[in-house]
């Protein structure tokens, strides 16, 4: 199989194995766990923050994020293709009675600032408004495909919040694809967001876990969030070591998944029935639609499926490629010509 549908999908190393056997292991419930509190301080170290808490997932690093920024009753914005929105189960406002205020989503991930002040009412001392407390942003962008948020547009962010006295959490689960993409360290990155929350199980190759990270009276919320949300782990070493490796060894190749996502991007553009803009690829996110009136995107995914290709479906039909460390140049020009002859053929 090659399998485009995520890079969740890439398995843990054989030194994060080894890793994962010779772990310093303790109670990380009572901060006794050597190889978590290494990771925490590792990952907080590389963003430039005061403080990381590890987290089983990004999901849960979101909404402990979200949680501790913002009182409940009171907004937090996120774009209306972001993650947080979409994928995450409500969770803050199920678990933290705080509203979501979807705002719009430009094709390259940004919210506008324009957009972003109409969630900020006019009178705030008037008591008929739920106040925004939180403005989240997704960096890299998924449903964007894999957009890397402008830096200087970050810096606007940055500053129409502080005017505002509010904070920015950026849902960075791909931050590092977004500074390998623009050859800078992640900390410039991260320093225009108040807290940042990024995978280690994506690109990076670790079996389990994300990072919550910010300053240290952020992450001591975060830490007592987790715990309430059943987060709180015992021998969570076990799944830190992995994500030790993976900082170390993963981040410099992601530069490899971007090649190559461009790659698989300049093939399929050549296909008639295919539609993708190649200029669009930023980084290891592949997203095009199937013109060909044969396919609708379901039957599409299933013939590819049943020819041994896995892609998924992104939203509005479009369907979306995701290269990793076990996509290799080999297995683009495979899936290349696959699509080709699917193309050709028409369903089988
Ligand atoms: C995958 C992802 C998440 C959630 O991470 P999980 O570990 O799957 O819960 C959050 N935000 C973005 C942008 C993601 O791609």
């Amino acid at each position: 199989m090659l399998n485009f549908l995520s890079d969740t999908v890439t398995l843990p190393t054989q030194e994060m194995m080894d890793a994962i056997q010779h772990a310093m292991l303790g109670d990380d419930v009572y901060g006794q766990d050597q190889t978590v509190n290494e990771l925490e301080r590792l990952a907080a170290n590389m963003l430039g923050m005061e403080a990381a808490c590890f987290m089983p997932s990004g999901t849960m690093a979101n909404l402990a994020s979200i949680m501790a920024h913002c009182p409940r009753g009171s907004k937090v914005l996120v774009g209306n293709e972001s993650d947080i929105y979409i994928y995450e189960a409500g969770g803050a406002s199920v678990c933290g009675g705080i509203v979501y205020e979807p705002i719009p989503t430009q094709a390259d991930g940004r919210l506008l600032l324009h957009d972003l002040a109409k969630a900020f009412p006019f009178d705030e001392e008037d008591p008929q408004f739920a106040l925004p407390s939180l403005i989240c942003l997704e960096n890299t962008h998924n449903r964007c495909g894999g957009k890397v948020l402008p830096i200087a547009y970050l810096q606007e962010v940055k500053e129409f919040a502080a005017e505002r006295n509010v904070p920015v959490h950026m849902d960075g689960a791909r931050i590092f694809n977004a500074a390998v993409a623009l050859d800078l360290d992640v900390r410039e990155i991260a320093r225009y967001a108040d807290s940042v929350q990024f995978c280690l199980s994506k690109g990076l190759s670790a079996p389990i876990g994300s990072i919550a990270a910010g300053t240290q009276s952020h992450i001591n919320k975060v830490r007592k969030i987790r715990k309430m949300l059943g987060g709180g782990m015992r021998q969570a070493g076990i799944a830190a070591a992995p994500g030790i490796i993976a900082l170390h060894t993963m981040v410099a190749r992601l530069d490899q998944d971007h090649r190559h996502a461009k790659q698989l991007a300049d093939g399929l553009a050549r296909i008639n029935g295919i539609e993708l803009d190649v200029q669009q690829v930023q980084t290891n996110i592949v997203i095009f639609r199937v013109t060909d009136p044969r396919y609708s995107w379901d039957s599409f995914l299933q013939t590819a499926k049943s020819r041994g290709v896995i892609f998924s479906e992104m939203g509005y039909g479009r369907i979306r490629a995701v290269v990793h460390r076990h996509i290799t140049t080999d297995d683009i020009n495979r899936a290349v010509q696959l699509v080709e002859e699917m193309m050709k053929k028409g369903p089988f």
